[in-house]
């Protein structure tokens, strides 16, 4: 069983509630943004690759609105919640750059839909950029864009968000700052004798059942998101934990299981989106590829157009295809990076000649080895 530490975290999901980040007027708690950096910077600085999931939006954009005399005292329509979204998000964004510029770290906003984890297209394109600022040295701060989202198409909560950006990017660990030290067998302000679990491997009713019973005030999620992020990092191989993070340096508490309560991963990340990509996909196209490159595939490499001999079916950016052998048979699946169009173009060339070819500078890889599973 993996260590119950963050200490030892590679990928690192920190989501961050609209209680603990706004104080009841409304104001960002400056201090505490900056011990909470100081603390993820360190391990940064130890090799953690850092995504800051940072609700916080609202709260503060409708105090500068006036449409409250504190963050939470009333239900916003939505279209009030999206419009002190647009203007709370500029002050979020700012307080973190500042926080991590003090650092010599530059922070990059990115905001999400629902659509953009769920629809492969833009799912690929979700995980590069972020994939991509991460390979910079960059961190990234992720809220949901909910100047456009919809109520239907809203993530609602941050939790939910921060599990889906988890599994998008394979993170191997999320942690959950919120307003209680995890989860309780009962509600801890009723029940004297309800305790901390410290450690959960498969949610089921029972527990599903302990969630309903926790008070909890933080943002519009409470308990029960909770376990539902639960359940989608779990799946995709990567741990959550559940924590305090109204103290100042909250992300001591992560450093072992007396203080948080931790969600153990069901098998790893990397593989876990491998048997995504092999099991609950419908391919929608086939790619032939010649000797080299089917080898190529078997030592875990990327293909690259050159290796393609043939395209077959109607596909877009992201959808799944089959990648068969001279003689047929299926060697591999995988997302391709480009449509059927594109790729028939680009067939058989070398990466340098796609940008002559497209008219733009895609990937060089027609499926990159994280998005390929041998079959
Ligand atoms: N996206 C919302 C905001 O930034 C927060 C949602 C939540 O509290 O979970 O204000």
């Amino acid at each position: 069983m993996a260590a119950l530490t963050i200490r030892d975290s590679k990928r690192l999901v920190i989501k961050i509630g609209s209680a603990l980040l706004v104080d009841d007027e409304g104001d960002l708690r400056s201090q505490w943004i900056n011990a909470l950096v100081s603390d993820a910077v360190e391990m940064y600085n130890s090799g953690t690759e850092i995504i800051i999931v940072s609700s916080g939006a609202i709260a503060i954009g409708r105090r500068i609105l006036g449409l409250s005399g504190g963050p939470r005292n009333r239900a916003l329509k939505l279209e009030e919640s999206q419009a002190s979204a647009a203007i709370g998000q500029v002050r979020l964004a700012h307080a973190w750059q500042e926080a991590l510029e003090k650092h010599h770290i530059r922070a990059a906003q990115v905001l999400l839909t629902t659509e953009d984890t769920e629809n492969r297209r833009r799912y690929l394109n979700a995980r590069s950029t972020i994939t991509t600022l991460l390979k910079m040295g960059v961190i990234p701060v992720i809220n949901e864009n909910d100047t456009v989202a919809t109520e239907e198409i809203r993530f609602g909560d941050n939790d939910r968000l921060a599990a889906r950006v988890a599994q998008m990017i394979s993170a191997d660990t999320c942690v959950i700052l919120t307003d209680i030290d995890g989860l309780y067998t009962a509600d801890p302000l009723i029940d004297p004798n309800a305790t901390r679990i410290s450690s959960v491997d498969t949610i089921n009713d029972q527990l599903e059942a302990m969630a309903g019973t926790t008070s909890n005030e933080d943002g519009s999620g409470g308990m029960v998101t909770k376990i539902e992020a639960a359940r989608i990092t779990m799946q995709a191989g990567c741990r959550m934990a559940i924590g305090d993070g109204r103290t100042l340096n909250p992300l001591k508490a992560f450093e072992s299981d007396t203080k948080c309560t931790w969600f153990m991963a069901q098998g790893e990340p990397q593989s876990a989106r491998k048997l995504w990509i092999a099991a609950s996909l419908n391919p929608v196209g086939t790619m032939f590829v010649d000797s080299g490159a089917a080898q190529a595939l078997a030592s875990g490499k990327s293909l690259l157009p050159a290796g393609v001999s043939k395209i077959d079916g109607v596909f877009f950016r992201g959808d799944p295809v089959i990648i068969r052998d001279e003689n047929g048979l299926e060697i591999a699946r995988g997302l391709s990076a480009y449509s059927n169009e594109d790729a028939v173009r680009i067939r058989g060339l070398k990466s340098s000649e796609i940008e002559k070819v497209l008219g733009f500078r895609g990937r060089e890889e027609m499926i990159h080895r994280d998005d390929l599973v041998i079959t």
